[in-house]
């Protein structure tokens, strides 16, 4: 099976903040599947590091205000288009991102609190039939 993986979850620093967040698992995962890596928003013409940003609404908004939606759903359309290319089925994607996140998200307020909710890729990918797992998730997969 090939395994979509957010690219952060791989150790990549692009997450807003210039960070990364690497599974602890990551080896045991790559040894059993063919792993991609993959940044929406990245992909949607980021840069790194970026203001944070959160949903609300169909919308994304950073912080300061600035709608930064365009690119969030350009990144989540090439995600697909690279889902598709690969033949990919499942996808372990970093937890309460504005593009990854899936079950729960932030609330749009900055503030922490969190709501059931998708991120824009994650959303995408989950409803052309690629199976969606958090990184809290991804045991069930070794
Ligand atoms: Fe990680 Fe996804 Fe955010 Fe990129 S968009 S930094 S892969 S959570």
């Amino acid at each position: 099976m090939i395994l979509f993986i957010s690219a952060c979850l791989m150790g990549v620093s692009c997450r807003y903040d210039g960070g990364a967040k690497t599974l602890p698992c990551l080896a045991q995962l790559m040894a059993r599947y063919q792993v991609i890596p993959v940044c929406p928003e990245i992909l949607g013409g980021l840069p790194t590091p970026r203001p944070p940003a959160e949903r609300q609404g169909r919308r994304v908004l950073c912080k300061d205000g600035a709608d930064v939606t365009q690119a969030y759903l350009h990144g989540a359309q090439e995600t697909l288009k690279l889902a598709r290319l690969y033949g990919c089925s499942c996808a372990v994607l970093k937890e309460r991102s504005p593009s990854c996140g899936f079950g729960q998200i932030y609330d749009g307020t900055f503030s922490g609190r969190l709501v059931p909710g998708g991120g824009t890729a994650a959303e995408l990918l989950a409803q052309n039939g690629v199976r969606v797992l958090g990184e809290s998730s991804v045991e069930t997969l070794l």
